[in-house]
């Protein structure tokens, strides 16, 4: 990863934060793109004393198409490129369907799958013109398997699925791959949200018989986003304990 600059959107803390400590712990320099700009630049700057490597903290809204493009001209011209990006920013709006507010829609799909199609927009094209990159998106296994009372998460992240393979195939013959990765249950500010009963449901389902970390997602996205998976795009990994085969 030497050499290489990576971005996370919705870095400044959680399953992000893992995933830039990780790529910073291979030699990336990493750049956090999250809504909380003060955070990213704490997070930011953790990471650069804990690993030694440059970082950045920018405050960006992936679902603002003008904040993702300045933030990506700004990158390049402080980093000299972008080669890694992981599009990790989501949030839950939980209800059931009938029930679900249209706002909670909106902002689900906004943030989930406006968003990863926003950031690999301005993103890729700085890929594609340097005829190399990688891209990593976080989808969810509830994007595979349905969840009753996530009508609005689980489409976002069924449609990070299909998009990651069409930008997989758009962009292939240039040098740039596109893959996703699915977490199952893993312990994040997320999902403390859950009541007793929704974890231990969700716990039940997991043959591995426990949740994951986010260190757990962190390594699967590293190896995706490293040359190690250099013929590998389009694909999935369900990181979930087995919940999905
Ligand atoms: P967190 O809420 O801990 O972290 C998400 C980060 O994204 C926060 O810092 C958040 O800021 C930021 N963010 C939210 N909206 C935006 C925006 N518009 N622009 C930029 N950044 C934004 O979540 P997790 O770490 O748990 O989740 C990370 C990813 O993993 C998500 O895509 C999630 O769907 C996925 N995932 C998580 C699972 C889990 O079990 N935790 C399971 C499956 C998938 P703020 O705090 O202001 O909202």
């Amino acid at each position: 990863m030497q050499g290489k600059n990576a971005v996370v959107t919705g870095g400044a803390r959680g399953i992000g934060e893992a995933i830039a400590r990780v790529l910073a712990r291979m030699g990336a320099a990493v750049i956090i793109w999250d809504v909380l700009d003060d955070q990213a630049g704490a997070t930011a700057r953790s990471i650069a004393s804990d690993f030694g490597v440059k970082t950045a903290g920018m405050g960006v809204d992936v679902t603002n198409g003008e904040s993702v493009e300045k933030a990506t001209d700004r990158t390049v011209a402080e980093m000299g490129g972008i080669d890694i990006l992981i599009n990790n920013a989501g949030i839950t709006r939980d209800g059931l369907l009938i029930r679900m507010k249209e706002d909670d829609w909106d902002k689900v799909l906004a943030i989930n799958l406006k968003g990863v199609w926003q950031c690999t927009r301005a993103v890729g094209r700085v890929m594609l013109k340097a005829r190399r990159g990688s891209i990593v998106n976080i989808a969810s296994v509830v994007g595979v398997m349905g969840n009753a009372g996530q009508a609005n998460y689980s489409a976002s992240k069924a449609g990070v699925i299909g998009l990651t393979k069409t930008s997989a195939k758009e962009f292939a013959s240039r040098g740039v791959r596109v893959n996703a990765v699915a977490p199952g249950y893993i312990r994040t500010a997320m999902t403390d949200k859950l009541t007793d009963e929704q974890r231990k449901r969700m716990q039940d389902l997991i043959p591995m018989g426990q949740l994951g970390t986010p260190g757990d997602v962190a390594d699967s996205v590293a190896f995706l986003a490293s040359d190690a998976a250099r013929y590998i795009t389009g694909q999935t990994i369900n990181v979930c304990g087995g919940m999905v085969m």
